[in-house]
C-alpha cells in the first residue's frame, strides 16, 4: 500500500494533463458508465433540434464541409450517438430546403489524456462516396468524416470561422483547475475536511464561482472566433436549482456525502493523512441559471435562444432498484468512472481501491435515499452567433 506522502508531484500537475473518464471498457469506465447520461441526452433531443434548425445551411455551389464538434466527447458511444443526429436532421433540412447537402466533418474533442483509442473503436465504417446518400439513413453507417481534436476547450481549438455546430454536454461543470486558494492552507478559502464544495464555507464557494465564471468566459471567446456565422452551440451541463452554491445538488450528493465519508474514514484509519485529504478536491463547479448566464451576457458574442434548468434524473445504472448492494455498486462506479482517474493520481491505486470499496459500503447501506434523492439537473443553453 502506497504511504501518505506519495505522488505529491502529481497534486501539482496541471489538471488538464490529467483528467479524463475512466477510459477502456471495464465495470468502472466512462463507457460502461454513461446509460444514465444517454438516456438524459435523449430526453433533450427537442432542444437540440430546435438549436440544430437555427443554424444557417450554406447553399452555394461547391459548399464547405459542413462541421460539427463534440467537445468533451470522452469515450463512451453517446458522442457517436449525438454527431449521427446532428449529421442526419442537418442532411434533413438540407434535403427539406431542396439543396444538395454538403460533405460533413466531425470533430470529437477532449483533454488528451482521453481514451480516444476505444473511442475510434466504436465508430462506424464510413460508407463510400458513391453510396454515400442512399446510406445516410441506414443505421450502423457513416456518412462524415472525422478526426479527433485533443486539447482542453478553455483554449482555442480549430481555426478561425471554420464550425457550423458545436455541441457540448455534461462537460462544461468540469472547471480547469482547482482554484488554488481552495488548497492553500493560508487562504480563508482553504477547504478543510472537504473533497468538494458542497455544504463548504463561502470563501471556498466564492473561489469555485470565480473559476468556473473565468473559464466558461474563455470557452465563448474561443468559440466564438472559431465558429462561422449563422453557427449555433448547444450545451449542457450539470446545474443547480439553489441560489446558494454550496447546494451543488445531484454533484453534491455524489462528491458530498458518501464519497466524502470514504475520505474521512481513510484519514480515521491512518490510511490518508488528513493533509492529503484536504489537497484533494473535485473541480466541479454545478452553476446556476444566473451564474450561467452572468457569462453569457458579458461575452456577449452569442444571442441566447434557450436558457433552462432541466431535470436530469439519477446517474445510476441499476437494474434491480431493490437490491442494495447493486446500488451500492452503481454509485461507486458512477463515481469511480469519473473522478477514478483523479483519486489515483493523488493518493495511487491502492488506496484508491480502499476508497472506493468504502463508497460503495456506504451507498449500499443508505441504497434507498441514494435512489431517491440522487437527481441531476442540467443548464441547457442554447446560443446562436450572428
Ligand atoms: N459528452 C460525453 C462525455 C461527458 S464526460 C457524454 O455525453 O457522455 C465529461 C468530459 O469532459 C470528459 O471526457 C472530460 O475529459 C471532458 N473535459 C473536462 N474538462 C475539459 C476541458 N477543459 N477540455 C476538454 N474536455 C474536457
Amino acid at each position: 500500500m502506497g504511504s501518505k506522502g506519495d505522488n505529491v508531484a502529481v497534486c501539482n500537475m496541471k489538471l488538464e494533463r490529467l483528467l479524463s473518464m475512466k477510459g477502456g471498457k471495464g465495470q468502472d469506465s466512462y463507457a460502461n458508465n454513461s446509460q444514465a447520461q444517454a438516456m438524459h441526452a435523449r430526453s433533450m433531443l427537442h432542444l437540440l433540434e430546435e438549436t440544430l434548425d437555427n443554424v444557417h445551411l450554406n447553399s452555394s455551389v461547391s459548399p464547405p464541409p459542413f462541421t460539427a464538434v463534440d467537445l468533451g466527447c470522452s469515450s463512451g458511444a453517446n458522442t457517436v450517438h449525438i454527431i449521427d443526429f446532428i449529421v442526419k436532421h442537418i442532411s434533413k433540412r438540407f434535403d427539406s430546403a431542396g439543396i444538395d447537402p454538403p460533405e460533413f466533418t466531425a470533430f470529437f474533442s477532449d483533454l488528451p489524456s482521453n481514451d480516444f483509442n476505444t473511442l475510434f473503436q466504436l465508430l462506424p465504417p464510413l460508407v463510400s462516396n458513391s453510396c454515400m446518400e442512399e446510406c445516410l439513413a441506414a443505421d450502423g453507417n457513416r456518412s462524415y468524416f472525422v478526426a479527433g481534436v485533443p486539447g482542453s476547450f478553455y483554449r482555442r481549438l480549430f481555426p478561425a470561422k471554420t464550425i457550423d455546430f458545436f455541441h457540448s454536454a455534461f462537460s462544461l461543470h468540469w472547471l480547469s483547475q482547482v482554484p488554488e486558494s481552495v488548497t492553500d492552507r493560508r487562504s480563508a478559502a482553504y477547504n478543510r475536511g472537504r473533497v468538494f464544495i458542497h455544504g463548504a464555507g463561502e470563501s471556498t464557494t466564492t473561489a469555485y464561482k470565480r473559476q468556473f465564471q473565468a473559464d466558461l468566459a474563455e470557452f465563448l471567446r474561443a468559440r466564438a472566433a472559431e465558429v462561422k456565422r449563422g453557427g449555433a452551440m448547444f450545451l449542457v451541463c450539470l446545474g443547480r436549482t439553489s441560489v446558494d452554491p454550496t447546494d451543488q445538488g445531484g454533484a453534491g450528493l455524489l462528491f458530498g456525502t458518501h464519497f466524502q465519508d470514504a475520505w474521512d474514514d481513510l484519514v480515521r484509519e491512518g490510511l490518508v493523512a488528513a493533509e492529503k485529504r484536504d489537497g484533494f478536491n473535485i473541480p466541479v463547479y454545478a452553476p446556476s441559471l444566473q451564474d450561467f448566464k452572468e457569462v453569457v451576457e458579458a461575452n456577449g458574442s452569442f444571442a441566447i435562444e434557450k436558457l433552462v434548468v432541466y431535470k436530469g434524473g439519477s446517474p445510476l445504472v441499476v437494474s434491480e432498484p431493490d437490491d442494495a448492494s447493486e446500488v451500492g455498486r452503481a454509485f461507486a462506479s458512477s463515481c469511480r468512472s469519473v473522478a477514478g482517474v483523479l483519486v489515483e493520481a493523488h493518493i495511487g491505486e491502492e488506496l484508491s481501491n480502499e476508497l472506493f470499496s468504502r463508497v460503495e459500503r456506504r451507498a449500499t447501506s443508505h441504497a434507498k435515499d441514494v435512489l431517491v434523492n440522487l437527481q441531476f439537473f442540467h443548464i441547457v443553453a442554447s446560443l446562436s452567433f450572428t
